[in-house]
């Protein structure tokens, strides 16, 4: 996997830039080469070996988005161990939990984050989380900040070891089914699922819907500002984009620090070609007015792409006639974290296909989208709506859910014996094209991540 997403691209073009960090401090940001994530990513899957990590292993990721996170993460790939990106904005009993259910070995954190100019304490909560976790044997501690933290026993300073490490690092050979990470989503009952993707199917899945949904041309720069805590910081910040070979950007920041312009300010300095993000960001923004966009040239926009929770039409004019200027292609993407990568959306079509506003529209290559009616049984026909199923299986899907595999034939092929079941609710129009309604199940959908009713009534 990480051969696709580095090594190739270093024997042919070691100087292209894989990513730009955008840093939360404004005006601030770092290009990394293809060579220079190679390199990073070898030292530090050197320094996971010498404390004794090996393929199968599990690795907590608890890091803000950076080319150091990114390169833990492929870190981890290259030597076939397998990471849990935890959001690091969850609390350390989200993390602690996290841990257990995968039985992570280690921990790479930051001593601290920075988002939206105020410090976040990331190894303090790390400290705090595994406290309760005897399977973590080494936490691996990066500088975000100059603050020194307290270091205990299995505390380890990652780029002290890094510096030490060898710069190449031979590649596991692994099996197209071997694991390659896990991510937590909240399900309706019960505690969060560990869904399991592996290495060749989801990367195929990702890199090619990167580049025919977005229609990624070589040398564009793609920015998709979600992190990497979320299924699509990970195919659409890291592996999409690293496989195809594009620059990708790290956006570290909110969309309203240091002002509500932020975003349209990093398209004009970077020259962003994709601009990908979500639809509770843009709705946010629509509020501030039109000032905040205008200031700024967004003549390299090519693409705008929507995901993580229906766009409503205000919002998806505001984002095509205000940002987009009414000449760029505007994706409604819709997926989830069990399917890997996008399964509907309006490209690839036909060219100039009409895109309906609001609607994902078109199933991807080998997609089947079906609806079911309450009794189980395929409705067919337009202008239609009930429980939207996938009739075959695809490369990105996800494999099972870590630890309980019962639990996910039951959650996902038992309700339509035969299909996958979404948890989505779909409308299909009278064209034919698929707008999605929302959940169908007891989960609710806030700003684009999954609450199940376990964790609020835990939270209560
Ligand atoms: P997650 O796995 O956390 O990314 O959440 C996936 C869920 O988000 C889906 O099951 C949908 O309910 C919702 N979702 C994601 N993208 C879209 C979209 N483009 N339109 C409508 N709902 C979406």
């Amino acid at each position: 996997l990480t051969v696709n997403c580095l090594d190739q691209h270093v024997e042919k073009s070691p100087n292209r830039v894989a990513l730009i960090w955008e840093r939360d401090e404004p005006g601030t940001a770092v290009h990394v080469t293809y060579r220079e994530l190679l390199d990073l990513t070898c030292r530090l899957a050197n320094t996971l070996k010498k404390y004794g990590i090996q393929k199968g292993d599990k690795v907590a990721i608890y890091m803000s988005v950076s080319p150091l996170s990114v390169a833990a993460m492929l870190a981890c790939a290259r030597i076939g161990a397998v990471h849990t990106v935890v959001f690091a904005g969850f609390s350390a009993e989200s993390l602690a939990g996290r841990i257990m259910d995968s039985g992570c070995k280690a921990v790479i954190t930051y001593n601290q984050g920075v988002r939206g100019g105020r410090i976040i304490e990331l190894k303090m909560t790390v400290d705090e989380a595994v406290k309760n976790c005897p399977s973590i044997k080494h936490v691996f501690v990066a500088q975000r900040t100059d603050n020194k933290v307290q270091m205990g026993d299995r505390d380890i300073p990652l780029e002290e070891e890094m510096a030490k490490a060898a710069s190449v690092c031979t590649p596991e050979s692994l099996d197209s089914e071997d694991m390659l990470f896990m991510l937590y989503t909240s399900g309706s009952t019960g505690k969060p699922k560990g869904i399991v993707h592996t290495q060749a199917g989801y990367l195929l899945y990702a890199a090619l819907t990167h580049k025919y949904v977005f229609d990624y041309q070589q040398g564009d720069v793609f920015g998709c500002v979600a992190d990497i805590g979320w299924i699509t910081g990970h195919s659409y910040v890291v592996y999409g984009p690293l496989c195809n070979g594009a620059t990708s950007v790290l956006f570290e920041s909110t969309p309203v620090y240091p002002d509500p312009g932020r975003y349209w300010e990093v398209v004009q300095r970077l020259k962003i070609n994709q601009f990908y993000g979500a639809p509770t960001a843009i709705r946010l923004l629509l509020n501030y007015g039109e000032e905040w966009v205008k200031k700024y040239d967004r003549s390299s926009l090519k693409t705008l792409g929507s995901v993580g929770e229906p766009i409503n039409n205000e919002a998806w004019q505001w984002f095509y006639h205000v940002v987009g200027e009414g000449r760029c292609t505007l994706v409604d993407t819709w997926w989830q974290t069990e399917t890997g990568g996008i399964c509907i959306a309006p490209r690839p079509s036909e060219d100039k296909a009409e895109i309906v506003p609001a609607m994902a529209m078109r199933p991807f290559f080998g997609i089947v989208p079906v609806l079911m009616d309450e009794n189980g049984k395929v409705i067919e026909g337009n202008d239609v709506s009930g429980a939207l199923c996938i009739a075959q299986p695809w490369p990105g899907m996800a494999r099972t859910i870590y630890g309980d595999h019962q639990r996910f034939v039951d959650a996902y092929f038992k309700v339509y014996p035969g299909y996958y079941f979404t948890g989505d609710g779909a409308y299909r129009t009278k064209k034919g094209y698929y707008q999605i309604t929302g959940r169908m199940d007891d989960v609710i959908n806030i700003s684009g991540h999954r609450l199940g009713t376990a964790e609020i009534e835990d939270a209560m």
